[in-house]
């Protein structure tokens, strides 16, 4: 048995950070890999979607995705190969809550991710029409006719490229709305101008039999589950609050992770750690990396001001969206004081000229101006959103922002706009 400081369990963005940031702190670090590094996010999720956005056919998104996928996978590869990191590339199993494989260490991060959360309907297991995202990114031929179940990020961003592609797209959703994260009034703007361009919408609708779905491929995009069940109660921290009780006198039970075990009261398990989407409380890549950075700096006794309550996020439709902070529906829900403010796209001089005036920003701020939050659609929503979420950890006012200069022309000047109006 070799000991360690760090084991961690998943080279995907929350694994490779945290052991990128903890061997530059000093510690030494064994992360256990059962797949290709890079995890979901490189290898079947952000990245091969956005060469797909930003790729003009299907051919040539399949060859980028070729080229730009490896490249990345190669600059994980460098940073694990850190003096301080030992990379061992296969499954982690469990012997104890300390003990994985070979290795024993007094702090253990679980950074083993999602996978798709297939709905019970009939025929989705077997109907071979039926595939999941990392399916679809596999087709050789672009789909004549797709039908995507599930209006959520991932449906609405592979409906927008595959219609792009040439597909005939119907999207069905059992929701009234898509991108339930969304402000409502975004979401349905979003929808609406998705649909003026061809994209077929069938909403309140549930699928009951996949034998019912016309379509050549059908992508299930109803969701994704933590890989490893038992690790959705973690603390501020992302200490693990339950850990199983170990029989009395009984052989370790080889296992990919302990199981957890009922406890009425639970409490942090010291050393154990569930970082991104394995805790399924933010699926996002940069979610993952940010948890890696606090459970590490909890391990190294180090504070930081890392602000989980802002977290912005962005869906890379054709124009893309995003949000930080509240919806409106929230913001009436909780009975806040607000006050919402509301810029177009078509008025900016920028994105005149870009040609791309679809679009519209609503920023949220409370009674004392302070801003609270933003939803918007558009082209590069993502960028400005994001400034939005910088002025949050700063508690930025509207009047505030109003006086902040921003370069003509951009399209930062529709969040400017919002201020001032
Ligand atoms: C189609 C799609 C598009 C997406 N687009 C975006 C986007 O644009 N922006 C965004 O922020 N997020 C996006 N996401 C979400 C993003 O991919 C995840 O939030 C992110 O990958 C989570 O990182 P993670 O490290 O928690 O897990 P993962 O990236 O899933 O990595 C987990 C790793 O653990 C390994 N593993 C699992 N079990 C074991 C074990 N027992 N032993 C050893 N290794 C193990 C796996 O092989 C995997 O490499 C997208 C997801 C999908 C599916």
């Amino acid at each position: 048995m070799s000991k360690t400081d760090l084991i961690i369990i998943g080279a995907g963005p929350g694994g490779y950070r945290a052991a990128e940031y903890a061997a530059q702190q000093g510690l030494k670090v064994v992360i256990f890999e059962g797949s290709e590094v890079g995890g979901t996010c490189l290898n079947v999720g952000c990245i091969p979607t956005k060469t797909y956005v930003h790729s003009a056919t299907f051919d040539e998104a399949r060859q980028r995705m070729g080229e730009v996928v490896p490249q990345l996978r190669a600059g994980v590869e460098t940073i694990l190969s850190h003096p301080n990191i030992t990379l061992v590339r296969e499954k982690g199993v469990f012997v104890d809550a300390h003990t994985v494989g070979d290795y024993t260490a007094p702090h253990v991060i679980i950074a083993t991710g999602s996978e798709t959360k297939w709905l019970p309907i009939e025929g989705a297991q077997t109907d071979p029409r039926v595939v999941d995202s990392t399916g679809l990114l596999q087709l050789d031929t672009l789909p004549k006719r797709l039908a995507i179940i599930g209006a959520g990020v991932i449906g609405m961003e592979f409906a927008s490229v595959f219609h792009r592609f040439g597909s005939e797209v119907t999207v069905i959703e059992y929701l009234k709305e898509c991108l339930p994260a969304l402000d409502s009034d975004i979401a349905k703007r979003l929808r609406k101008y998705l649909e003026k361009q061809g994209i077929t919408f069938k909403m309140k609708t549930a699928v009951e039999n996949i034998a019912d779905i016309d379509a050549d491929v059908i992508l299930m995009a109803t969701g994704r589950k933590p890989r490893t069940e038992g690790y959705t109660n973690v603390d501020e921290n992302f200490q693990v609050l339950t850990v199983p009780e170990p029989a009395e006198g009984a052989e370790p039970v080889e296992r990919t992770v302990p199981e957890p075990a009922e406890r009425t009261v639970p409490e942090p398990v010291e050393g154990l750690y569930a970082i991104g989407d394995v805790n399924g409380r933010q699926m996002l890549a940069h979610a993952a990396e940010m948890q890696a950075i606090r459970a590490v700096n909890h391990i190294l006794g180090k504070q930081d001001n890392i602000r989980f309550d802002i977290m912005p996020a962005a869906i890379f439709t054709e124009p893309e969206a995003a949000c930080v902070g509240p919806t409106e529906d929230q913001l009436k829900a909780s009975g806040t004081a607000y006050t919402c403010k509301k810029s177009f796209w078509r008025a900016n001089g920028k994105a005149l000229a870009m040609n791309a005036t679809e679009g519209m920003l609503k920023l949220f701020c409370d009674a004392d101006g302070v801003i609270l939050g933003c939803h918007a659609y558009g082209a590069h929503a993502a960028d400005i959103v994001q400034e939005v979420s910088v002025l949050m950890c700063k508690h930025t006012t509207l009047s505030e922002l109003a006086d902040m200069v921003h370069i003509h022309p951009t399209l930062s000047e529709i969040l400017k706009s919002a201020a001032e109006a």
